[in-house]
Formats: C-alpha cells, structure tokens, sequence
C-alpha cells in the first residue's frame, strides 16, 4: 500500500514546500511480537538492506530475531517515491549484473525483468554541457564526451601501465595488494590530477576534476586516490565502465520494490519479531548478553546483536561499557561523501538526452551533475541532479530554499522551465548524515580492520564499510551476509528452516 513517508520532500512554485513522500517502503503495523521479556537469539538495529538480508538469512535457518528501526519504512538510505505509477528512487538507484550480492538478490526475488536501462526518449541529439574550470560552458557531441571521458580517466588511473590490473587485481580486497593499498590510500585525488595535468587539455581536465567531485563528494585534496581507483577497478578498469556499472540500470519496481520482497520473505517466517519509528539510543552488555535500549525507554535482550547503523551516526548511540578506545576513534572519525540528489521535473522532453557535469571551484552553490533519467507520464523530461558545494563550502540544499536550486539549474541552461522538484536531504537526516563512505586519505588503513572487528556480541555491519562495492547497495547486501554467517557459528547450529504458512 502507498502511504507517506516522514522523509523526503517536494516543491513546485504553486504547492509550496510539501513534507513527506508517498511510498509503498512503510511498514504498518509498525510492530509485530516484540517482546521486552524474551531472550532473542539475535537482534537487528537497522532496516536498510544490511539488516534486512541479515535478518533473512538468520530467521531461515531457525533463529530468533529482532529487527528494529528508527524510521517508519524499510530500505535505509534508499526508497522509492511513487509518482502516477513511476518509482522515484530517492537513495541507491543504480544497480547491475558486476554487483554480485545484489545481482544475486534480484535473481532469487525473479525481479531480473524489472532492471532496466536508462531511457532516453530524445536519443538523437543527446550531449553534454561541461563547465569549465574558469566558468565557461561548452557543449559536448557524444562522440567528444566518449573521447574526453576515456582520455581523462585512462590517464588518470594509468598508475601501472596496465589500467590499474596491476595495482588492484581484486578491489574486493582492499589490501590485495599491500604496498599499493598504502601508497594510493596516502595520494590525494587533488595529488593525482596534478601529476597527469601536463598530459591532459583544459577541457579533459574539467571532465576528470567534475568526475572525481560526483563520485567522491568532498574536498579532492582531502578525498583518497585508492578508492576512486576501487570504483575503476570494480567497473572493469574501463572509462565506461562507472557509467556503465553504476549509472544504467535500475529496477523498474524502484529499491522500495527489492526491498519489500525481502522483507515479505522475512516476514513469513514467525521466529521474527520487528519493530519500527523505535530508534535506539544505547547498547548495553553484561554476562554475555546485549541489552538494546530505545529512545521510547523499551529495553530488549540477545545473545547477538548485528548494528547495521551507518558510520556517521554510530555516534547517536551510547555504549555501557564503553567500546574499545580504537572503535571510539573511528566514529569520531567519519569518512562520508555529502552532495544532494534532487529529481527535477522539466517541461517537454527534448530534454531527455542532456546531461550537465561541473568540476568544483564554483563561486555559489550550483550543481555537479544532471541528467535526464527518462520522462514522466505528463510527457516531461525527470532529471537527477547532484548538488555541488561552493567556495566557501555551502551545499546546495533544496529544502533551504528550493528557489534557489531551481535556479542553479536554470544557471545551467537557460531554455529549462523546471516545473518540479521531489528530495531527501540525507545529509541532516538523523538517521544517515551523508551519503555513501569515500575514505579521505591515509584514512582506509586505519579505520577498515576496525570498523569490522565485532566487540564481543555485537557485529558492526554497514555497506559504509563493505570489502567490495562498499558505498554501495550491493555492500550492503555483502555486508548482510557477512555478518549473519558470523553470528550463525557464534550461535551455534542453526535450527532449521521454518515458514509461517508450513
Ligand atoms: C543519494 C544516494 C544515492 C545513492 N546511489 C546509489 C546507487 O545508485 N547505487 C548503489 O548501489 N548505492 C547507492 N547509494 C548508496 C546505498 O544506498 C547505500 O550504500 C546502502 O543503501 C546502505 O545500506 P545499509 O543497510 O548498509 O545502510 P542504511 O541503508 O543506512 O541502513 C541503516 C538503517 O539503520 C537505521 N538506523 C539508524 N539509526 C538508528 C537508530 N538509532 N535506531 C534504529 N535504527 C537506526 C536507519 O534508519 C537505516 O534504516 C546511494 C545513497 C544515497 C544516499
């Protein structure tokens, strides 16, 4: 059923700045079992795909569990808006065969008919319009955007004479290879560009700079070489290969449809037990149990407990006792990309085959990214857009002033009449404060053992930091598995397979 979500927002000139999006990722009743006087085998915090697939894969084989969530629906960093039957993504869109956790998932739910590529209704003129790294605006022909991109990013990843396969034979990995792990994590994005900067035009190198700000949402002088290196490696070392992979198929249902097939799945077996609008505020642990108390002052007790909580907001929740001083450190030290995704609607559809992508340096708030991901029902271009800090670091955030993104957009190209724009602010949102994890330099070597080491009968587990795609959804499901299989040998045998209807 399609009810209204807390999150998200939508904004036209004539309604106004509206709270709230419909979706059919709420769970109502919000509560099934959940019991403060039972002993759970396991409990799982989070409801995003990490505790989901962990959930799944523990109520199937006999165990006990818990699910609690803070929000009132299911799918964590990624929903789906639903619009005149269409599925808005919100969050995680991108999806595709080379993940293999998800591809694994789509296949198992028979939803491999619904992934489908972008469509483009205008294909014959499609082009680019690229600013440039002094504010000029040049348009792209798609044969100059192939040959721009491949010679930007061939140059830039060509660390090894081999595009990378010599570096990073297996970016699942991410010390595979030791010595190079150290020595990219250590080089700045910003570092990098500077050494190939001679071999590069202007226009290439606006290209590489606009690439590198979309996929790490940072500072490039802060952001770590390694892990754009692991986004090339994981798409083939090929200059198509991110668009390809990451930006060309998602599900016709939206994640809110993967979502809730898993979550059906979960539900028909009646060792579960959930509750969600239940956020947790501390993690207690004595005589070998783990107490989870929420903000609404219920307390609930397990064996295990797998915190699918992302990086950024681990610090909300209070530990007795205290973690270990290492695991403090890393939540005081979050990696985390922050840039705003915001559909626009734009009138007509000669639109359909534009995009627009910006290096950063800009003097106000603008826009990194757009592009048309198809039309609406009303005959309408749907655009997504990826907010761009400005100089003086301020993010462009429609729900500040929704005006003023509809006009950055209009500063792109002047002819766009923007009817509408639907978001989720995922930067103040309590429960994600950011996007996906990209590693700051010298950082992934400290922080990575430890997020991963479980303290006792709690298991860290977030696609934040996931060995594969991490960042993505498909380490989110990784990181579901991972952790399930842990708590599965800690528990001991598992007790069988059982369904509600057997
Ligand atoms: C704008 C955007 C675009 C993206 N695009 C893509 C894409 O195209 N493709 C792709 O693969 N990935 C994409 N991602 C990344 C992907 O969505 C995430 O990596 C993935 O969904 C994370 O899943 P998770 O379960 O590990 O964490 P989350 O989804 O963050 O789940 C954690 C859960 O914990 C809950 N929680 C937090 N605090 C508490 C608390 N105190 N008590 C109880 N529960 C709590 C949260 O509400 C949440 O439901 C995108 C993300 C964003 C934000």
């Amino acid at each position: 059923m399609t009810t209204i979500t807390a999150d998200g927002y939508q904004y036209s000139p004539k309604s106004g700045l509206v709270f709230g999006l419909p979706t059919k990722a709420c769970v109502s009743p919000p509560a099934r079992n959940n019991k403060s006087d039972k002993l759970y085998d396991v409990i799982v915090v989070g409801a995003g795909y990490t505790g989901l697939i962990a959930c799944r894969e523990l109520a199937l084989r006999g165990h006990n569990v818990l699910l609690i969530e803070a929000r009132d629906r299911i799918g964590g960093r990624t929903f789906s808006a639903e619009f005149d039957g269409q599925h808005w993504d919100i969050g995680g869109t991108w999806v595709h065969w080379t993940m293999p956790f998800v591809f694994n998932e789509i296949t198992r739910y028979g939803l491999v008919e619904q992934l489908q590529m972008r469509k483009m209704v205008n294909d014959s003129k499609p082009y680019l319009t690229l600013r440039l790294e002094d504010g000029r605006l040049i348009n792209l022909s798609p044969e100059e955007d192939t040959r721009t991109r491949a010679k930007a990013l061939t140059t830039f990843f060509n660390v090894d004479g081999a595009q990378g396969h010599l570096v990073m034979p297996n970016p699942h990995r991410h010390d595979f290879n030791k010595q190079a792990f150290y020595q990219f994590s250590r080089l700045s994005v910003k570092e990098r560009m500077d050494q190939v900067r001679s071999e590069l035009t202007d226009v290439e190198m606006a290209y590489l700079a606009a690439t590198c700000i979309n996929w790490c949402g940072m500072d490039l002088a802060k952001a770590s070489f390694f892990d754009c290196m692991r986004w090339w490696s994981l798409a083939g070392y090929h200059p198509d290969g991110i668009t390809h992979c990451a930006y060309s198929y998602k599900l016709e249902c939206g994640q809110t449809g993967l979502a809730r097939a898993i979550f059906a799945d979960v539900c028909s077996f009646p060792n579960v037990a959930y509750t969600f609008k239940n956020p947790i505020s501390k993690i207690s642990r004595a005589n070998g149990m783990v107490k989870v108390h929420t903000l609404s002052h219920e307390c609930y007790s397990a064996k295990q407990l797998i915190c699918t909580i992302p990086w950024a907001v681990l610090d909300t929740i209070s530990f007795e006792p205290a973690l270990p001083a290492s695991m403090q450190t890393c939540i005081a030290n979050v990696n985390m990309g922050n840039s705003t995704k915001i559909y626009a609607e734009v009138a007509g559809q000669e639109w359909d085959a534009w995009s627009y992508l910006a290096p950063p340096g800009n003097p106000q708030r603008s826009l990194g990214f757009a592009a048309s991901v198809g039309s609406t029902p009303s005959g309408n271009s749907r655009m997504v857009l990826f907010g761009l800090r400005d100089e003086l670091n301020r993010e462009l955030f429609p729900d500040e002033d929704p005006e003023e993104t509809m006009a950055a957009l209009k500063r792109t190209n002047p002819e766009l009449d923007v009817q509408r724009l639907v978001w989720h602010n995922w930067t103040k949102d309590q429960y994600a404060k950011g996007v996906w994890v990209m590693f700051r330099t010298a950082e992934a070597e400290k922080r990575l053992p430890i997020l991963r080491e479980s303290v006792g009968p709690i298991h860290f587990a977030n696609a934040d930091w996931a060995h594969g795609w991490r960042g993505y959804i498909d380490g989110a499901v990784e990181q579901g598995i991972d952790a399930s299989g842990k708590v599965r040998k800690l528990l001991g045998a598992d007790t069988g397979i059982l369904r509600a209807s057997m």
